[in-house]
């Protein structure tokens, strides 16, 4: 009889945590791995915070290789799936057959409709290649650049910081008039806000009608007719998920509490293109490493589960974190925060240091987020819900 075959689309963070689980839990069957950047699979979290700094090359950030899990590697992208047939179509025309299907390909960066192309001026941040091109920029004159970085959410705020540290002007625009509040909470997105107007120029509550580029420069028209020129444009929009492959379209896999795939039989997801139902009904992603990692080696558990009764894993609760450095200051959340939860601000007994936990309608704590305060973090997160 043929063997069993687990079949993982995706070599990042998911994908990786998922096949070493499949392996440290026993299963000893077939275990492909499919690989769609270029690179050897690495650590995305570094991309800016080694790559884009060059404090760090490709290599040094690469992961574990499939060779360390016992799988077979394909370098390739996934392009269609039959769930009838459960085969998985590769875009070079490949084809395999799969008992369990793990979906792990991620996100992309969100476009913009007023986008000039991705040009020598115009970047996005989200593989090592984008760094290298962002850096080469950087170092023709780190102090004498202006960057016009469009959208302050985690990577946004996170570039704004580390280029004005380095020397660069920053020009920050965000639609949101107090960026990071629905990821950390009101309370701790103005002292952020507040932050970013002590080191960049801020254009907050901002939206862009234009980017054009020239020879030498790069032309932001803001939605106030307030026109930006800089060196470089980054476009930091947030991601989309990579799931065209699986549905045709990047509206992310919607699962159940497993990390089951809703409406495709045999297939998981995990990490940030799967999409998650909370008790209001309302869908979320979470777009995370550490979470993502959870989440790949849940899904592989599940998947065990289903094809040999390995023990339930019980529901997925996303109760990782994440962290980043603003300015020398340390934010980070545990937890799954959305829109319509219920702050709480709590007393740290220090101005520097600030705690807010959310909570649902039944006072459920699901998330909680801080501002230079691991301590009170580490604490109140024995407490988290599943949203
Ligand atoms: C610049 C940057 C910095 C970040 N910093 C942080 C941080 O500090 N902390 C944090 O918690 N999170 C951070 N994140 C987010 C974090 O990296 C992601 O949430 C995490 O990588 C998601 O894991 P994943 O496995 O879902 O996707 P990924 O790790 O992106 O892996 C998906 C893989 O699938 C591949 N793929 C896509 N389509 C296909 C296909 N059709 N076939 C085969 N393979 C495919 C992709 O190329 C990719 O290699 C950062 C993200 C970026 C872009």
């Amino acid at each position: 009889m043929e063997q069993q075959r687990i079949v993982i689309v995706g070599a990042g963070a998911a994908g990786l945590s998922a096949a070493a689980t499949v392996r440290a839990e026993g299963y000893e069957g077939p275990l492909t791995i499919i690989n769609g950047e270029v690179h050897r699979p690495y650590n995305r979290t570094l991309v800016n915070k080694g790559v884009l700094s060059g404090l760090l090359t490709a290599e040094q950030i690469a992961q574990p290789g499939s060779s360390a899990l016992d799988a077979d590697a394909i370098q390739g992208k996934a392009g269609s799936v039959d769930p009838d047939l459960a085969i998985l179509t590769l875009e070079d025309g490949r084809r395999l057959r799969y008992d369990a299907l793990i979906a792990a390909s991620g996100s992309a960066p969100q476009l913009s409709d007023h986008a000039a192309a991705i040009s020598e001026r115009v970047f996005h941040l989200h593989t090592v290649d984008d760094a290298d091109r962002l850096r080469a920029q950087f170092a023709k004159d780190p102090g004498g650049l202006t960057v016009t970085i469009l959208g302050a959410g985690f990577i946004g705020s996170e570039v704004a910081s580390s280029m004005s540290e380095a020397g660069a002007h920053v020009h920050l625009v965000s639609r949101s008039s107090m960026p990071l509040a629905s990821a950390l909470g009101e309370h701790i997105a103005a002292r952020i806000t507040e932050l970013h107007s002590n080191h960049v120029t801020t254009h907050f509550g901002q939206s862009f009608t234009n980017i054009s580029t020239g020879s030498d420069s790069a032309t932001v028209t803001l939605s106030d007719g307030r026109v930006l020129e800089s060196d470089v444009v980054l476009i930091a929009h947030g991601t989309k998920p990579n799931t065209a492959w699986l549905t045709g379209g990047d509206g992310g896999i919607a699962v159940d509490s497993r990390l089951r795939s809703r409406d495709y039989r045999g297939v998981y997801a995990a990490g940030s293109i799967a999409l998650h139902t909370a008790r209001t009904g309302q869908l979320y992603r979470i777009d995370h490493w550490d979470a993502a990692v959870a989440q790949g080696a849940h899904a592989a558990r599940a998947a065990l589960h289903d094809l040999h009764g390995a023990p339930d894993p019980a529901a997925y609760t996303p109760d990782s974190g994440f962290t980043v450095t603003l300015y020398q200051h340390s934010a980070a959340a545990y937890g799954a925060a959305m829109p319509g939860v219920t702050e709480r601000h709590h007393d740290t007994g220090s101005t520097e240091a600030l705690l807010t936990s959310f909570h649902n309608t039944d006072g459920a704590m699901i998330a909680v987020a801080g501002l230079n305060a691991f301590p009170q973090l580490f604490t109140a997160c024995a407490q988290l819900r599943t949203p």
